[in-house]
């Protein structure tokens, strides 16, 4: 390493995990190899016993993936990371490294659809008891902690809903109970948020996201602490095999080399444009972290360091008039994920949060009419222009939305109306 591990982030997402390479090259090169070969018998059996660092077979290690791991790991001030096949296989490397049947696990009303799947399915299924909570309310969260919860599991700002939860509040009930904090620090990235700096014992990312950047590569990362939680991270994840390939990780420690500078542009259009959709008469509610509407703001200003590039907002004409602004919309694109650096917007309860069930999506407070936008950074001027002409044409009312305003449906309404 040729820098002080605690520059800025800033820094850190430029030179992090570039090291001493033979032909001493700037961009750490692409090792495409499965497998390396040993010096004599005596070295492979050194490597193997773990007397030797160096690198075996790719599933174990790789240097192209580490030097994205490291990077990773000095961006969330962590002691090492773990790149990843996917974020679910980040997400669910964790879990099988933290949990066995018998124990039990709380997590955020409001999540990733698939995480909340995996943990009320596929760890249900395998004896993992869990409860989903409100986990912005301390109080609900000292409340679900019985002697055999090991794990409090937090995505903040929530998945869509944007709700945000205190890291160094739950931290502190978590550990008086015994159990350990997983913070889901995708929407964020460690450039506005740095969970483990909060007390938080584990950081998961969808590097798909904002890390990468780029919205053409899938990965995810998992921080750990110290060496101890290091090695049995290792071994789960060495036999799960949800490892990242060379080419990927090559791209996500490119994409990370902008993070800094995308983060700021996201934050400075979003709130831009949030202000744009609160000041709309289409819209009823806007749900944006830098909002000083959105219930948290106070909470939010105080652990993150910018509003992220993420808003949630509602249409009065509920679904109908959200699908008709998707589909009029000529630069935002209609797609799932978020984080690139293009505009993508969807809808959570027949998209990315259809797999909850109806229910859970009611417990989590995602409404058939919530919109979740993820704003790029493309010109500002130009996304809003867009979404106003997209709007013009939803608040036209069509025979549909028409008879929705005549028998309006009662509304379970989860965030606040009340606009800015
Ligand atoms: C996308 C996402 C995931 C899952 O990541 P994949 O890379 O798609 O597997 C997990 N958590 C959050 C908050 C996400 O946005």
């Amino acid at each position: 390493m040729n820098h002080d591990p605690l520059t800025s982030p800033d820094t850190c997402a430029v030179h992090g995990g570039v090291d001493n390479y033979q032909f001493r090259p700037v961009v750490p090169p692409i090792y495409a190899t499965s497998t390396f070969s040993f010096e004599s018998a005596a070295q492979g059996e050194a490597l193997f016993a773990g007397k030797h660092e160096g690198y075996i077979y790719s599933r174990l290690g790789n240097p192209t993936v580490g030097a994205l791991e490291k990077c990773v790991a000095e961006l969330e001030r962590g002691h090492k990371a773990f790149a990843c096949s996917s974020g679910m296989a980040a997400i669910q490397t964790t879990l099988f490294a933290l949990l066995e049947a018998g124990d039990h696990l709380i997590c955020s009303e409001a999540v990733y659809g698939s995480t909340s799947t995996l943990i009320e399915s596929i760890m249900g299924n395998l004896g993992i008891e869990s409860t989903f909570v409100d986990t912005s309310d301390l109080n609900t969260v000292r409340r679900a902690m019985r002697p055999n919860t090991k794990v409090v599991y937090v995505e903040t700002p929530g998945n869509p809903t944007l709700v945000i939860t205190d890291i160094q509040g739950i931290s502190e009930v978590a550990h008086e109970g015994g159990a350990q904090v997983v913070v889901d620090n995708t929407f964020m990235s460690p450039i506005l948020q740095q969970p483990l700096l909060c007390g938080a014992d584990i950081v998961v990312h969808s590097m798909t996201k904002f890390l990468n950047g780029h919205a053409d590569v899938v990965a995810g990362a998992i921080i750990v602490k110290d060496e101890v939680m290091y090695a049995q991270f290792r071994k789960v994840l060495n036999q799960l095999g949800g490892v990242l390939g060379p080419f990927e990780a090559f791209l996500v420690h490119r994409g990370i080399k902008t993070l800094a500078i995308r983060m700021e542009r996201h934050c400075e259009s979003a709130i831009k444009v949030a202000l744009f959709l609160a000041d709309h008469p289409a819209v009823e509610w806007v749900r944006y972290p830098g909002l000083k509407s959105h219930p948290q703001y106070e909470l939010g200003r105080k652990q993150m360091s910018g509003a992220g590039g993420l808003i949630s907002f509602g249409l009065r004409g509920e679904l109908v008039a959200g699908r008709e602004m998707m589909n009029a919309l000529r630069l935002c694109t209609l797609a799932v994920s978020l984080g690139g650096v293009e505009t993508l917007i969807q809808h959570p309860a027949t998209m990315t949060h259809a797999s909850m069930g109806r229910e859970s999506r009611k417990r989590a407070q995602i409404t058939d009419g919530l919109v979740r936008l993820s704003v790029g950074i493309e010109n500002v001027d130009e996304i809003i222009a867009d979404l106003a002409q997209a709007l013009d044409k939803a608040s036209q009312p069509t025979p549909t939305a028409k008879a929705m305003k005549a028998h309006p449906a009662p509304r379970t309404e989860c965030v606040g109306s009340k606009l800015l």
